[in-house]
């Protein structure tokens, strides 16, 4: 491609910044040519602005450290060693076929990702149910945004990250940012807040953190971690005490404000301030701003939602903006900022444990035959709900024997990881497919090279439900294969010769049959409109005539008339507060949250291998207070143990006054002794199955040489 332009979309998180990759000559590749990440100003989401990891997105495509060739465990050495695709997969089969006959279908487990497309997801799904037959799927989304998936669907009917486009944001009166640090983790979204700041908007920001992002806002509450849902409820409170409720919007589109406003009438603000350590008056003044506003939105991320109380907790945010009137209605509603690539389309297509494509759910009759008949398989055969995430990482080695694995690296990211580490490595059979080695693959009996983002075309669709397409820009690397062509060789080798094409449009035709008439339908969205529309936003049904005038438009703003239930009326969800699952004690005395640095992307198991990225975060540290380092007697620098009732990780300590005394943080990007998922609380939320990352008691031990 070395003249043409190409554009296309990051591979990384789930802003899917727009950017065009152009051929630039590199001889020291195999083909002599490689790709360069140029300026795309015409995409709307980014307008051209990328952060350092979308830069430096290339940098792996050339790299040395990327797999280009199957490897397979050597029953000699024990060290996994090069192999044919033909031996491995060979071996994957005989693998899944073995454990399947042996100890019945659902004794093998599939584990996906929120990277993969829309395409992939779709076709894993369809293969661990069709061709594998078992119920034990899910993917390491569930780690993602499933509690505001989960609150969205009991409020609204219908879960979207957002519901409106970010191009809304600058034109609303009032932000409430809740536990996200944008300008870390999506830097170029920072400028709808600014935006919004410019054009006279009011942004509040939560987090127990003063972020690059908190610095923005107009008033920054910074709660002790694990009471979102306290001070939610205590500005509910707030709001029905100063009679700044909207009856009118409560009485014609919603339901259960009784109960709800009951709830939260019991979190009068003292109560409140005593749970969470915000003020009384930062309550009311957080109340005058959101309600002064003629517009306003709440927007969460994985602050209040990776909690074992996260579903609840967003209710308790949509239940705020239900009572004020701020949802349905243009420039106001609750959105969830996703954070993986396709963390909004990996949870609608499949690959969920107990979801369809179209986001249709697996126990319902209705849900089922329509897909089995997508399927060409009888809707009896389709197994039922797996476990989630989590649970299913739990019992490997228990009543799941083997595991294939695509796009996720559970060593790193996994609550518990050490114990989860353990249970891979007790499988009686593992097969990984990945562009690196992770730490994963590392444990693998069978690794399988994928193709990257710019070596294949797929759809994904980022955080505000506009489908995107990503265009394959140059070839892969002899010896390696994409995601589908493995799916569809193993799904040959396993008695289905049909069914599992390879090429991604065939699979996105299919797909769109698959979704027609479920909640998230893409039954009118094709290749061609979202290469023409720039992405098309979902719901878009089947257009009346071949993609002509009656093409449905796609929905960029949901809710406008009616919200996605029966009634069409939004439900209030009537919660209360609870303490973490772990709260601090004489043991473990101090708060830990977790989180992520500008510089690496989800485990690192990509932007670990980045160089540039590397240079500017190279490993994890342990942010804490002057008063507690003070305490331990711990200076700038000095490593640091943080201990929990699951392990211990250490990192340089990193002293700030933006973080309360009483907690401590540490990014999750990195393994070994500074992997902080050693010591994060599995404890799950009992409705979403989301584990608590973001709080857990721990206890710090300064770790220096003594007399170093
Ligand atoms: S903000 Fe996200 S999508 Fe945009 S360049 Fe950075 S990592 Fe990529």
């Amino acid at each position: 491609m070395r003249d043409e332009t190409i554009p296309t979309h990051c591979p990384y998180c789930a802003l899917q910044c727009g950017m065009n990759l152009r051929g630039v000559p590199r001889p020291d590749t195999a083909d002599g040519a490689a790709v360069e990440v140029v300026e795309r100003p015409d995409f709307p989401v980014n307008r051209g602005a990328l952060c350092g990891k979308g830069r430096t997105s290339t940098f792996l495509l050339s790299s040395r450290v990327r797999l280009t060739g199957p490897l397979v465990r050597s029953r000699a050495t024990g060290r996994l060693e090069p192999a044919t695709w033909e031996e491995a997969l060979r071996t994957i089969a005989d693998g899944l076929r073995r454990t399947r006959e042996a100890h019945g279908a659902d004794a093998v487990g599939v584990f996906g990702g929120g990277g993969l497309t829309n395409e992939k997801a779709y076709t894993l799904g369809k293969f661990a149910r069709v061709v594998l037959g078992t119920s034990q799927i899910d993917y390491n989304g569930r780690f993602c945004m499933s509690s505001a998936a989960a609150a969205h669907n009991r409020a609204f009917g219908l879960d979207r990250g957002l519901p409106f486009p970010l191009e809304d944001i600058p034109r609303t009166g009032c932000v409430i940012l809740v536990g996200s640090n944008i300008a870390e983790t999506m830097p170029p979204a920072l400028r709808y807040l600014t935006e919004l700041k410019e054009n006279g908007g009011k942004l509040i920001v939560v987090d127990p953190r003063r972020t690059r992002t908190a610095e923005q806002a107009d008033l920054h509450l910074a709660p002790r971690p694990g009471t979102d849902l306290a001070l939610a409820l205590g500005l509910l409170h707030e709001v029905v005490a100063q009679g700044r409720t909207d009856e009118d919007f409560i009485a014609a589109r919603t339901t259960g404000w009784a109960d709800a406003r009951a709830a939260a009438m019991a979190h009068w603000p003292e109560l409140v301030e005593r749970i969470t350590g915000v003020g009384v008056p930062q309550l009311r003044e957080a109340v005058r701003l959101f309600c002064d506003a003629p517009s306003a939105m709440v927007l969460t991320a994985r602050g209040p939602e990776q909690q074992s109380k996260g579903t609840d907790t967003v209710s308790a945010w949509i239940n705020l903006c239900l009572a004020t009137g701020r949802a349905g209605r243009p420039l106001s509603g609750y959105g969830c900022l996703t954070g993986q690539g396709n963390g909004q389309g990996g949870r609608e297509h499949g690959q969920k444990a107990d979801q369809l494509p179209g986001y249709r759910k697996l126990d319902d009759p209705a849900a089922r035959a329509h897909v089995a008949g997508v399927w060409g398989v009888p809707p009896e055969s389709l197994p039922g709900p797996g476990r989630s995430a989590y649970e299913l990482l739990d019992a490997l080695g228990g009543d799941v024997k083997s595991l294939l694995l695509m796009g996720s690296n559970p060593v790193v990211s996994a609550p518990r990881a050490a114990h989860i580490e353990g249970r891979l490595r007790s499988l009686d059979f593992l097969a990984v497919a990945d562009v690196v080695l992770s730490e994963t693959a590392a444990l693998a009996d069978v690794v399988l090279p994928v193709t990257q983002w710019a070596e294949e075309t797929g759809t994904t669709t980022n955080l505000e439900g506009r489908v995107l397409l990503r265009r394959k820009a140059l070839d892969a690397p002899a010896g390696v294969r994409s995601d589908l062509e493995v799916l569809s060789a193993l799904a040959a080798l396993l008695g289905h010769e049909k069914g599992f094409p390879a090429d991604p449009e065939e699979v996105f035709e299919e797909l769109r049959r698959a979704s027609a008439g479920g909640p998230a339908d893409y039954s009118g969205i094709t290749y061609r409109r979202i290469a023409e529309e720039d992405g098309v936003f979902w719901p878009c049904p089947e257009p009346q005539d071949e993609e002509g005038p009656g093409a449905h438009p796609g929905t960029p703003r949901l809710f406008l008339d009616r919200f996605a239930t029966p009634d069409g009326l939004a439900r209030f969800v009537a919660v209360g507060h609870r303490p973490a699952a772990e709260e601090p004690d004489a043991d473990y005395p101090v708060l830990l949250t977790t989180g992520r640095v500008v510089a690496q992307y989800q485990s690192g198991a990509q932007t670990r291998r980045v160089d540039e990225l590397n240079a500017a975060a190279p490993g994890p540290f342990v942010e804490l207070h002057p008063q507690l380092a003070e305490r331990l007697g711990v200076a700038e620098g000095e490593p640091l143990a943080v201990v929990s009732r699951r392990g211990r990780a250490v990192g340089p300590a990193r002293i700030t006054t933006g973080i309360r005394p009483d907690t401590v943080f540490m990014p999750f990007h990195w393994p070994g002794e500074g992997r902080v998922n050693t010591v994060t609380n599995p404890a799950l939320d009992p409705t979403s199955r989301m584990p608590e990352f973001k709080v857990c008691a721990v206890r710090l031990e300064p770790t220096r040489v003594s007399g170093g």
